[in-house]
């Protein structure tokens, strides 16, 4: 689970300047789409997982660049998590799960594979979902199919604060 919940990109947090979960929110909208970017407000940012665990898996990320719950402010953690109850209503009304994996991998150690920088995975489930995508080494997801993700899932976050534009 820890495994298949993480990021494979293990070196994209690891060079000063080069996290994504900073330079991607950081960088113009017009990149958004491509970086899988859905929304980048004052606190949170919400991207596509590159490497998902099922459909529509998310990340919630606080703008912060900290690896620790504790190091954010209190209205940095309550604006991250006023996101990540309103990032699961916006996937529960669009995808109708049975259900949601709201998780945090803290840690090298717990899972995270861009440990340096704090992230929240939202994962939509399904009944009888077993089976995923296949859990090996170098699985990768192909562009196509991510771009159609991001377009199916951009609607139900249009009007989310610092919605990206419209692909
Ligand atoms: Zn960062």
């Amino acid at each position: 689970m820890e495994y298949i919940l993480s990021p494979k990109d293990k070196d994209a947090g690891a060079r000063p300047g080069a996290c994504i979960f900073c330079n991607f929110p950081g960088a113009s909208p017009s990149t958004f789409r491509e970086n899988l970017v859905l929304a980048v407000n004052e606190h949170v940012a919400v991207m596509l997982n590159r490497y998902p665990f099922a459909a529509g898996h998310l990340l919630v990320i606080p703008r912060k660049h900290t690896a620790h719950m504790e190091d954010l402010s209190v209205d940095e953690n309550d604006a991250l998590f006023r996101a990540v109850r309103d990032v699961g209503s916006r996937m529960r009304s669009l995808m109708k799960p049975h259900g949601l994996n709201y998780g945090i991998n803290e840690g090298v150690a717990a899972g995270a594979g861009i440990a340096e920088h704090l992230h929240l995975h939202i994962v939509p489930r399904w009944s009888g979902d077993t089976n995923f995508m296949p859990v090996i080494a170098d699985v990768r997801v192909m562009p196509e199919y991510l771009d159609d993700a991001y377009r199916r899932l951009y609607p139900a976050f249009a009007d989310f604060p610092g919605a990206a534009p419209a692909p």
